[in-house]
C-alpha cells in the first residue's frame, strides 16, 4: 500500500465491549507510531457510527455512507457489532465483508507466555488461518422446514434428480467455486512465501463433499501451481524428488481432511504454518486454535480483499462484560498490529506486539487470563492499555 505519513483511518467502536477495548487500544497505536517513527508518521482517526451507536445517531445500523467511507480509505479497524438473534436482521459483519468483498479472513494464532493453556506446549502454536469469507454455507442460502421453497426444491430433487430427501427437511446450499477458492489460496500461499514459512495446508472434507470441499482442495493445488510455479512443492514431489526434505525457499502445499486437522493441531501444532480453508472449516479451526493460546480475548483478525481491508477482533460484543472496563483489549490491539503491517508500518507493528508480550510476561493481564496465570496481577481493560503504552515508551 502507498500510505502517506499522515493517514486518516476510519474506525467503528462497536457495541458491547467495543468502546472499552477501542479506548484502550487507540492510544497504543498512536504511541507505537510516534515512537517507531519519531513523530514523522501519524494516524488521524475517523469515527464511523455503526451498530447500536449508528442506529441512535443516524437511524441506520450500517449506512451505505459508512461502507463507502471504508472503501475509499482502503483500510479500517472495527470493534464487534451485535446482531440481534432471531430479529431477521442480517449480520452487520457479514454485510461489511460481502459489500467490500473482503474474501480472506486472516487469523494468526500465536502464544504469549505465560498464559495458561489447555495444551502442554502452547509455544508450538504459531499458525495463521486463511478462511474463505464469502461463500460456503455462510452464503446464507437456506429454506425452513415445510416452507414453500423447501417443498418445491424437494419435489424438484425427487422428480428431476431422483434424490429422495425427507419431506420435512430444511434445505441449505453450500456454494464453493473455483474462482473464490483460488483467490483465497493464492493469498495464503503469498503470505507463506513473503514470510518465509514452510507449509500451507488445505483443510477440507473432500472425502465426503467431493464437489464442494473436494473442489476447494483441487482448485487450491491448481492456484498454488498457477501463481507460484516451482516456489511450491507438493508432498508427492517432496518425497519423490527431495528425499522428504523441503528445499530452502520453497513452500510445501499439502492437504488434510478437516477432522484430522483438529487432531493434528493438538498433537503436532509445530507442523502447521498456514491453514487455508473454506468458510465453515476456517471458522471452527480458528476458534479451536485461539482456545489453545488463551481464548478469544487474545485472538486478532483481518478481513482482506483486493480493494480494501478491515481489521477486527475475532470475538463478539461480550454482553456479560460490556461497560465493566474488564474486557481484554489484546484482540483489537493485535488486530491493529496486523493493520500497521498491512500499511507497511512494520516497526510500529513490532513495537505493539513486543509490548503485549512484555506486559503479559511481566504478570499483568485482564480477568479472562489473569486467574490462570501464576503471580499475575489482574488489571482493568483501560489499565492494561495504559501499561502497554508505557511499555512501548520504554522499548528501544
Ligand atoms: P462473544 O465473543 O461476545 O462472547 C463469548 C465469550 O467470550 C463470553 O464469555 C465473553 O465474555 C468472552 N469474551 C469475548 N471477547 C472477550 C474479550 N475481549 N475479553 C474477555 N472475554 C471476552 O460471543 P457471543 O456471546 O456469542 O456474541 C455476542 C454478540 O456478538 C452477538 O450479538 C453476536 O452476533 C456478536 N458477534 C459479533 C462479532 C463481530 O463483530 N465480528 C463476532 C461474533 C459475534
Amino acid at each position: 500500500l502507498d500510505v502517506p505519513d499522515c493517514v486518516e483511518i476510519p474506525f467503528i467502536e462497536g457495541d458491547g465491549i467495543g468502546p472499552d477495548i477501542w479506548q484502550a487500544a487507540q492510544p497504543v497505536f498512536d504511541t507505537a507510531v510516534q515512537q517507531a517513527y519519531n513523530g514523522q508518521k501519524k494516524i488521524q482517526w475517523l469515527n464511523i457510527p455503526a451498530g447500536a451507536k449508528g442506529f441512535n445517531k443516524t437511524g441506520e445500523w450500517l449506512s451505505d455512507d459508512a461502507l463507502e467511507i471504508i472503501e475509499a480509505h482502503r483500510v479500517a479497524i472495527k470493534g464487534p457489532l451485535a446482531t440481534p438473534v432471531g430479529s431477521g436482521m442480517r449480520s452487520l459483519n457479514v454485510k461489511i465483508r460481502q459489500h467490500l468483498d473482503l474474501y480472506a479472513c486472516i487469523r494468526p494464532v500465536r502464544y504469549f507466555s505465560p498464559i495458561q493453556s489447555p495444551v502442554k506446549h502452547p509455544e508450538h502454536v504459531n499458525i495463521t488461518v486463511f478462511r474463505e469469507n464469502t461463500e460456503d454455507l455462510y452464503a446464507g442460502i437456506e429454506w425452513a422446514s415445510g416452507s414453500f421453497e423447501a417443498q418445491k426444491l424437494l419435489k424438484f430433487m425427487k422428480t428431476e434428480l431422483d434424490v429422495d430427501v425427507c419431506a420435512t427437511a430444511a434445505i441449505g446450499l453450500k456454494p464453493i467455486c473455483p474462482e473464490k477458492s483460488k483467490r483465497l489460496v493464492k493469498k495464503a500461499v503469498a503470505y507463506a512465501v513473503d514470510n518465509g514459512l514452510k507449509s500451507v495446508t488445505l483443510m477440507h472434507k473432500g472425502n465426503i463433499m467431493k464437489y464442494t470441499e473436494g473442489g476447494f482442495r483441487q482448485w487450491g493445488y491448481e492456484a498454488a501451481q498457477e501463481y507460484f510455479g516451482d516456489r511450491v512443492v507438493t508432498e508427492d514431489e517432496l518425497f519423490k524428488s527431495h528425499n522428504g526434505i523441503l528445499p530452502r525457499g520453497k513452500v510445501l502445499i499439502r492437504d488434510r481432511i478437516a477432522d484430522m486437522v483438529f487432531a493434528e493441531v493438538l498433537l503436532r501444532p509445530q507442523e502447521f504454518d498456514v491453514i487455508a480453508a473454506p468458510n465453515l472449516n476456517g471458522d471452527y479451526i480458528s476458534d479451536a486454535l485461539a482456545a489453545q493460546v488463551g481464548g478469544l480475548g487474545i485472538a486478532p483478525g483481518a478481513n482482506v480483499g483486493d480493494r480494501c481491508a478491515v481489521f477486527e477482533a475475532t470475538h463478539g460484543t461480550a454482553p456479560d462484560l460490556a461497560g465493566k472496563d474488564a474486557a481484554n483489549p489484546c484482540s483489537i490491539i493485535l488486530s491493529g498490529a496486523m493493520m500497521l503491517d498491512h500499511m507497511g508500518w512494520n516497526r510500529a507493528a513490532d513495537l505493539v506486539r513486543r509490548s503485549v508480550a512484555q506486559t503479559l510476561g511481566g504478570g499483568r493481564a485482564t480477568g479472562d487470563l489473569a486467574s490462570g496465570m501464576e503471580g499475575c496481577k489482574e488489571v482493568s481493560c483501560s489499565e492494561f492499555g495504559r501499561i502497554i503504552c508505557e511499555t512501548i515508551s520504554r522499548i528501544d
